[in-house]
């Protein structure tokens, strides 16, 4: 059924067992009105982008209209958060569909900030205008960046308030991703429901994200595997970005390997691996260098879950979970390497490059450099108005780079490989901050349209792109993130 907007709904989670979801609504809100709309994502999924923002469009990006073949459902899920074992849900997001594009994706259609589901327990199920426009400009440059995510289809404003610590203007995000399917939801059907019942959510999920294990031996342990794999490479692609999720809670990770929740999310600036921007992690389990061993971490609870389904014996089983767990280093070690290389313009392989990149960040750290210009004044060879670029240190191991450059053969450019692998532009903390500063309290977009603007080509090194790479002022550490 395609209406005019070119909804084109399949709902192949709705037939999954009714323990898997609930069947809801979103609840009607009093004055919808569309404040962002991403005209390239709409036409990718095979909408219509003018029809979008009609009053017909905006009524259904606020849930007031469900659309001709919607069959919108709150997934149910558990997690563990912060290390402890809760049972959740969609509490402030129901999935309107899945839209099937022209060429026959499968995309997961979800309103973020509908209203109560029967999983918001004590929450209003709402949203606030700033955080999800944070969110969508945050995973959009992700999209730019070429890292797998939840991309964000529009904004619209709800016209009613939600109270947080004052009242802030309501908003609902539309979220679209590859699926929701999370590490959480196999912990909440390994708890709640039957191995038949985990069975059928592991084959759901190897038919839609992994069709290529189903005719392997162990079909689930290759699940597993992939799913190790999947992970391992986004964590990577986040380190060497300097991206900080902030939250990887096990409600938080995506089976399908895309980042998903931009929560108290943000871009590390001066380097230190230390560091830490949200203000609920006290602890630091969320750091930046923490994150490839929570990820680790995060993927045995997922391998848990897999046991009865990896092999008869449960000693066998273990075996084979722990086996596929302890290849996540490898794996995530071999793609940040690789990265790593990149960034420095480097492509064959040399034993001393993992010393050469590690030497590198410990001067970065030392003198306190900014690691996405650092990057960026190393592709420009322009060292200048950084501390780390007149001292001796840097420059003796800048005579050791330009060395291995030049023992590189052939006909390829460092100079390409390196402006492709290291963004100019991310999206600044401060930088994010003003454009949604001038959305909310003045209902002026023209901020946040510029640097989406800037940041969807974030290699461009394009002249328009300089005065969105300068560092923040002073003023603004230390950067603290809210969820
Ligand atoms: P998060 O920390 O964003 O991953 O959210 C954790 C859980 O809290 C999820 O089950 C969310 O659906 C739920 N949640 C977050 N905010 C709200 C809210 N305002 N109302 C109801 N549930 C919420
Ligand atoms: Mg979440
Ligand atoms: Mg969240």
């Amino acid at each position: 059924t395609i209406n005019k907007i070119g909804w084109n709904f399949d709902n192949s989670y709705a037939r999954l067992p009714e323990k898997f979801y609930t069947r809801i609504n979103p609840i009607p809100v009093s004055a919808p009105k569309l404040a962002v709309l991403n005209h390239s994502l709409a036409s990718l999924l095979g909408l219509n982008p003018q029809k979008l923002q009609s009053n017909e469009g905006a009524a259904m990006l606020a849930g007031n209209e469900i659309p001709e073949g919607a069959f919108p459902i709150a997934q149910a899920y558990a997690g563990h958060q912060f290390g402890h074992f809760t049972i959740l849900g969609d509490g402030r997001a129901i999935l309107i569909g899945e839209q099937i594009t022209h060429y026959g994706e499968r995309f997961d259609i979800q309103l973020k900030g509908p209203g109560r589901t029967p999983y918001s327990r004590g929450g209003d199920g709402r949203a606030a205008l700033g955080p999800m426009l944070r969110e969508y400009i945050i995973s959009e440059a992700m999209n730019s960046f070429g890292i797998p995510t939840t991309r964000s289809l529009a904004v619209v404003e709800t016209g009613e308030l939600v109270m947080r610590e004052t009242a802030l203007p309501g908003a609902i995000l539309t979220r679209v991703a590859a699926s929701h399917i999370r590490v959480g939801t196999f912990e909440y059907i390994a708890e709640r429901g039957s191995v038949e019942e985990l069975k059928i959510l592991a084959d759901y999920t190897i038919k839609r994200h992994y069709p290529e294990v189903e005719a392997n031996y162990n079909q689930y342990l290759s699940l597993l595997q992939e799913v190790i794999k999947s992970q391992a490479s986004l964590v990577a692609q986040w380190q060497l970005v300097g991206f900080i999720h902030g939250v990887m809670n096990t409600d938080n990770m995506t089976i399908s390997g895309e980042t998903i929740d931009y929560g108290p999310c943000a871009f590390i600036d001066i380097y230190n691996p230390a560091t830490v921007f949200s203000s609920i992690d006290v602890y630091g389990r969320y750091a930046y260098d923490n994150q490839p061993d929570m990820a680790a971490w995060n993927l045995a609870r997922f391998a848990e879950t897999m046991l009865p389904l990896l092999h008869p014996n449960q000693e066998e089983a273990v075996k084979l979970a722990q086996d596929a767990i302890s290849s996540f280093y490898e794996v995530y070690q071999c793609n940040w390497l690789a990265g790593m290389r990149a960034k420095l313009g480097i492509y064959n392989e040399e034993s001393e490059d993992e010393s050469l990149i590690e030497n590198l960040l410990n001067l970065m750290q030392k003198y306190s450099a900014d690691y996405t210009n650092t990057f960026r004044a190393l592709t420009l060879n322009k060292l200048s108005d950084m501390v780390l670029f007149d001292t001796e240190e840097f420059k003796q191991w800048y005579k050791i780079w330009q060395e291995r450059l030049n023992r590189q053969q052939g006909e390829n450019s460092s100079y390409q490989l390196m402006q492709k692998s290291n963004p100019a532009v991310i999206p600044r903390n401060h930088r994010v901050e003003e454009a949604i500063d001038a959305a909310v309290k003045q209902g002026d977009y023209s901020v946040m349209k510029r640097l989406l603007d800037v940041l969807s080509n974030p290699f461009a090194y394009s002249p328009e792109q300089e005065g969105y790479s300068t560092f923040p002022q002073l003023s603004a550490h230390p950067y603290r993130t809210f969820c």
